[in-house]
């Protein structure tokens, strides 16, 4: 349930609203927006009678929230989320470009691609530092050593730096290192790191779980609204189906369905969907054809010697085509809704 106040409400009208709510046992999250608050009623079981607030001062309406995700859907919010990173912004009237190496493996490597994806117009650079691998022996990252490599490239190159998050118990370290902190396919659904992710001050790249629906992957992202982050990035990497010719089966639907169900900002990883070289180029223009905000994409300047993801990653060369290709979709597609 949504309680609409007017836009001349005060700020007593909004606080007996909120005590009105939180009497009956209810939690009240005062929404701000552009011209009027909005307050949210949270952790009721049931339906909340609209009656009980209709008739406070200050109050233009009630509104039944029909969705189980609340914070995240846009009834709560009709506008758009702009989520900023330092002076890079991901959400409305942008396209995104979110580009490096799968991993970290050494400070040459990171910034020889750190160099190129920036002058071929990466706004942000990525690289793991702890990685989530299928197989115990395959490299894992260099761990602390790889974050404060990252801070080192975004202090040459100005460039802020996403990097994943696997537990707990080193949310910290990589919240002190990283500038976005991406959460896993593997995590989408580890609650308690959900909830730590909900305390930080960083914003959350939440990738979608490769088997969760979308209505699994919002209630993921509404546990870190629900913990007090609204900067939530969401990210479509393909989920698993029967086919052999791609890693993963990248969901463009998601993009048009998630834009009209939550007002969050979403990109594509088109990466992780082919798992090869040769459909990340499509699939990325795909992505940025059905209006997603941003691209991630793995790069490396040698691939076949990476030590993780290599055939995956493009050539540094097809990143700028690929750069050149998007920014001209996107372009094209900014004039015709203004026509
Ligand atoms: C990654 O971005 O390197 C990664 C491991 O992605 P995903 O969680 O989508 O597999
Ligand atoms: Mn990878």
């Amino acid at each position: 349930m949504l309680v609409v106040m007017e836009s001349k409400a005060t700020p007593e009208d909004i606080k007996v609203v909120v005590n009105a709510i939180e009497n009956r046992g209810y939690e009240a999250r005062p929404i701000p927006g552009g011209e009027r608050v909005a307050i949210c009623v949270l952790k009721n079981e049931g339906p909340v009678d609209p009656s009980m607030f209709a008739g406070l001062a200050g109050v233009k309406d009630v509104i039944p929230v029909t969705r189980p995700y609340k914070l995240v859907s846009r009834e709560l919010k009709p506008e758009d989320t702009l989520v900023r990173i330092g002076s890079v912004g991901v959400g409305p009237g942008n396209l995104t470009i979110i580009a490096g190496p799968c991993a970290i493996e050494s400070e040459s490597q990171a910034l020889t691609i750190a160099w190129h994806v920036q002058s071929a117009g990466a706004q942000l650079f990525r690289g793991g530092a702890f990685k989530p691998r299928t197989s115990p022996y395959s490299f894992q990252g260099l761990g602390e050593e790889g974050l404060k490599i990252l801070a080192m490239v975004r202090e040459s190159t100005g460039m802020p730096v996403v990097t994943e998050v696997m537990d707990d118990d080193t949310f910290g370290l990589v919240e002190a290192y990283a500038d976005v902190i991406q959460i896993g396919t593997r995590n989408m659904q580890n609650f308690s790191l959900l909830r730590r992710a909900g305390r930080s001050k960083k914003p959350i790249l939440l990738k979608r779980g490769m088997a969760a629906t979308i209505d699994e992957w919002l209630m993921a992202a509404e546990y870190i609204l629900e913990g007090g982050n609204s900067q939530v990035i969401l990210c479509e990497r393909g989920v698993r189906t029967f086919v052999h010719h791609s890693r993963n089966t990248l969901d463009l639907s998601a993009v048009p369905y998630v834009r009209n169900e939550s007002h969050l900002p979403i990109i594509v990883d088109p990466s992780h969907a082919a798992g090869r070289r040769d459909q990340v180029i499509p699939l990325g223009r795909a992505a940025v054809a059905v209006e997603a905000h941003g691209l991630m994409v793995e790069v490396h300047h040698q691939p076949d010697r990476a030590l993780s993801d290599g055939a995956q990653s493009l050539y540094p060369e097809q990143f700028d085509s690929l750069c050149r290709q998007v920014r001209s979709i996107f372009s094209s597609l900014q004039n015709n809704h203004s026509l």
